[in-house]
């Protein structure tokens, strides 16, 4: 095509489809499928740190709450109900904003885009028998119009080349977590889920959005374990990572001894 009618057409396009990148807000010069540019949809980067819980994989400043094991006292007292967990970023900055745009401004196609940030979060080596979405309750569900995590288990399910069951059900309709207690998270969930059918000596993927104490996804393993799954694994896309608040509160502890 000749240089003008490139250019024609471009134009035309901005006119039709006028739209910025939903996260930083730069022009979008091409058209997609999603409204972000290709460098917010490269920022999120695997979360690092140098101490962290050998089963559930929480990073902390410095290795002071982890035992000889490298666990953490949570997963030392059996509190997690699931074996082993893998998460990919920080639920923070893009990640974040990305997430949002999935869950609330309903842009599913990026789940290609999270599927990737998924499989490069779990080791190659790992095999799986079945993997299950992290449930909604029906209603919230219905209001979304999909659940975010059945759409992140297809794209792993593709991938790994291992069967999606959406077996479990979150039959009780819990009061947000957010501003309660690790404890109070707990009592919350208990008994919010059910699962339909058999998993006798099954490894489970369970797979979630956001992961932040973990307590909901614990209560989900424990159904499943309770339906015959020998072992589960979780995978999540992003982690609340609390090191930072952590620093705070030990930087102004120092600063009130000073
Ligand atoms: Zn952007
Ligand atoms: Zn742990």
């Amino acid at each position: 095509m000749a240089k003008g009618a490139c250019a024609l057409l471009d134009l035309v396009v901005n006119l039709v489809f006028p739209d910025d990148c939903r996260v930083c807000g730069s022009a979008l010069r091409h058209v997609s499928r999603v409204p972000v540019c290709a460098a917010c949809l490269a920022e999120p980067q695997p979360l690092l740190a140098e101490f962290f819980c050998s089963d559930c994989k929480t990073p902390f400043v410095n290795s002071a709450p982890l035992d000889e094991q490298g666990r953490c006292t949570l997963c030392r007292l059996g509190l997690k109900g699931f074996d082993a967990v893998y998460t990919y970023g920080s639920y923070e900055g893009p990640l974040r904003q990305l997430v949002h745009l999935f869950k609330f401004g309903g842009m599913r196609p990026l789940a290609g885009t999270f599927g990737e940030m998924l499989s490069r979060a779990l080791p190659r080596e790992t095999s799986f028998d079945v993997i299950v979405p992290m449930p909604l309750h029906w209603l919230r569900r219905w209001q979304r119009g999909f659940n975010q995590s059945a759409l992140l288990a297809r794209e792993i399910s593709r991938r790994w080349h291992t069967p999606m069951a959406d077996v479990a059900r979150r039959g009780k309709r819990t009061a947000p977590q957010a501003g309660l207690t690790n404890s109070k998270r707990r009592l919350n969930v208990q008994g919010a889920f059910q699962v339909r059918g058999r998993l006798d000596a099954k490894h489970v993927l369970l797979v979630d959005d956001v992961l932040t104490t973990g307590a909901t996804a614990s209560a989900c393993a424990r159904a499943l374990k309770r339906a015959g799954a020998s072992r589960v694994t979780l995978l999540a896309l992003a982690r609340t990572d609390r090191r930072a608040f952590v620093e705070v509160a030990a930087l102004r502890a120092e600063g009130a001894r000073a």
